[in-house]
């Protein structure tokens, strides 16, 4: 066993793993090593945005992580992937590129984590991207993240948006301008037809650095420490035990599940839970792992009267052929692009002060047993409550590092959340049976017309809501004696040590996860940056 030495440590390669070791080892004099579980990111259905169908199902680059059964959902667990490869979830995810509102941001500063409010973001937001569209008042050109606009448009979506603006709802070109209200097209961290992964946009430049050592299929176990000093990891590779010591800080990009399970795992975490778990609690953090929020999705199908969807084109070999024709000569069409098109932000109730509700609409519907299309022409209506009430908690199920952590997700845990789910499903309905749609409509598919009171609605919510992968919180930041990690992100309790991902976020923000994480990670960047010795 040897213990080689470097400045900065990394654990986990994945979207905010990347953006530090990309912008810690721009000074050629820190030494970074950034160790990631997962291996590389060469397989060909990363890069293709349509190869989320496969990546889904299989567990080569993903956790593939299941809840623990709840009465809220009926008994059921629910799938929660998460990307084990170089990106980690940014090599998986459904790439739709939402920013949140600036709202989401001044509550986290409110909430005490000083210096994260929308103005303070904003110019992190900017230095992420690379708009294809090109720059203005809100978006940027020459950043790592490439963001672009889908070329090709089906009649389904047309009549989405139609049928959305008849209900008063505006049309919105751009969710990351002046406001996020509206229905429109989702842009997609995409460019050229390639998914643009945070492994794509910050790894890959920079991997030719010599004072930057990536290494993959590391399993890092626990934080070493000297007293309270984080000096180092132990991590397992290939079956043989390494051990790494690093000068400055250890830096946690594990993403909201494992962050909190390493730190439980090195004795950080409520100390009664640690001592159930026949582990020695170095810090008392009563808060790690609380704090879990997660969007709930709910799925509502619909089936067509007309062969119009992406259904119809998948299953006939006109439509494939075109399909892969298009991707190969021009990188555009259905393959390049991910698969929720067509976005809408709305509120549940009028006096509410900026949307609470997402739609990620598609003109498809899906066989769950093959994850395929169906073989009939379908549309489904994706709906989301982006501010949840409920919160959740990720627990250890045993000190074997290998051993997935219990999640409690807790959805519906509140009146207000299940107030929410119920108006989905009646927006739903409603947007559904507004003359562009309802001209196509055919037949309601899930709930179904028996769904009706608000109590079958809300069971429909219990018994089929899954998740849209935004599990954020478990690492809370905040200025509160409580909190897990302070508004510098260093770990509260120990010294050199600190938590970088979506783990931080004091609470969920409105809308896809993806690109507030990089941004997290971009400040954190400059954070760690700025207080060196
Ligand atoms: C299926 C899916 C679809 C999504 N769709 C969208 C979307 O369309 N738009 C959007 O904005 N957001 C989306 N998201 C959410 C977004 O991708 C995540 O919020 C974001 O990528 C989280 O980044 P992170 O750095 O916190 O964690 P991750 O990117 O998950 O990185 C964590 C990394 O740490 C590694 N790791 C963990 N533990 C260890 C250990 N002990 N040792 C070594 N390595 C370790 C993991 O393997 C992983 O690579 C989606 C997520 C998923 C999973």
């Amino acid at each position: 066993m040897n213990t080689p030495v470097c400045d900065y440590l990394i654990v986990g390669g994945g979207t905010a793993g990347c953006v530090l070791a990309n912008r810690l080892s721009a000074d050629p004099s820190c030494r970074v090593i950034l160790l990631e579980a997962g291996g590389p990111d060469d397989d060909k259905w990363i890069h293709i945005p349509a190869g989320i169908r496969y990546l889904l199902r299989e567990k080569k680059h993903n956790w593939f992580y299941m809840t623990e059964p709840s009465p809220l959902t009926n008994g059921r667990s629910v799938y929660w992937p998460r990307g084990k490869v170089l990106g980690g979830s940014s090599s998986i995810n459904g790439m739709v590129y939402i920013r949140g509102q600036r709202t989401d941001f001044d509550r986290w500063a409110a909430s005490g984590a000083t210096g994260w409010d929308w103005d303070s973001l904003f110019p992190y937001f900017l230095k992420i991207e690379n708009q294809t569209r090109g720059a203005d008042a809100y978006h940027a050109v020459g950043g790592p993240l490439t963001v672009s606009d889908r070329t090709n448009r089906s009649e389904v979506w047309t009549r989405f948006i139609a049928a959305a603006e008849q209900l008063g709802i505006p049309r919105n070109p751009d969710f990351n301008g002046a406001d996020q209200e509206g229905v429109g097209y989702y842009q997609a961290t995409v460019g050229n037809g390639r998914r643009c992964s945070a492994a794509v946009g910050y790894l890959r430049p920079v991997k030719g650095r010599a004072n930057l050592s990536v290494i993959t299929g590391a399993m890092v176990h626990h934080i070493s420490f000297e007293q309270r000093r984080a000096t180092g990891v132990r991590y397992e590779k290939d079956g043989h035990w390494h051990e790494l010591h690093a000068a400055r800080e250890v830096l946690v990009c594990g993403g909201s599940i494992n962050s909190p399970q390493l730190l439980m795992l090195s004795g950080i975490g409520p100390a009664a839970h640690l001592q159930e778990m026949g582990i020695t609690p170095r810090v008392d953090a009563p808060q790690l792992g609380k704090n879990l929020q997660d969007h709930l999705q709910l799925r509502l199908t619909y089936r067509l009267n007309r062969p119009i969807s992406f259904n119809d084109q998948f299953h006939s070999l006109a439509g494939k052929v075109g399909m892969g024709l298009e991707y190969l000569l021009r990188r555009s069409g259905a393959i390049a692009y991910p698969t929720a098109q067509v976005g809408l932000f709305t509120r549940s109730l009028p006096e509410l002060a900026s949307p609470d509700i997402q739609y990620h609409f598609s003109n498809y519907t899906t066989d769950e047993k093959t994850g395929m299309p169906d073989r009939f022409p379908g549309m489904t209506f994706s709906v989301c409550h982006l501010r949840p009430e409920s919160r959740g908690e990720i627990l250890l199920r045993s000190p074997d590092p290998g051993q997935h952590p219990r999640i409690l997700p807790n959805y519906l845990a509140t009146p207000e959340d299940c107030r929410v789910a119920v108006e989905e499903v009646r927006l739903t309905r409603r947007l559904a049976a507004t003359q562009p749609l309802a001209d196509i409509v055919a037949e309601e598919l899930a709930p179904g017309p028996d769904v009706q009171s608000d109590e079958a609605c809300l069971d429909f919510a219990r018994s089929n809501g899954t998740s849209i992968y935004h599990p954020v919180g478990t690492c809370r930041m905040g200025s509160d004696a409580e909190a897990v990690v302070d508004p510098a992100l260093c770990v509260r309790g120990v010294s050199h040590l600190r938590v970088v991902d979506a783990s931080v976020m004091p609470t969920l923000i409105s809308g896809n996860t993806y690109a507030a994480t990089l941004a997290i990670a971009e400040r954190a960047a400059d954070l760690i940056l700025n207080t060196r010795p």
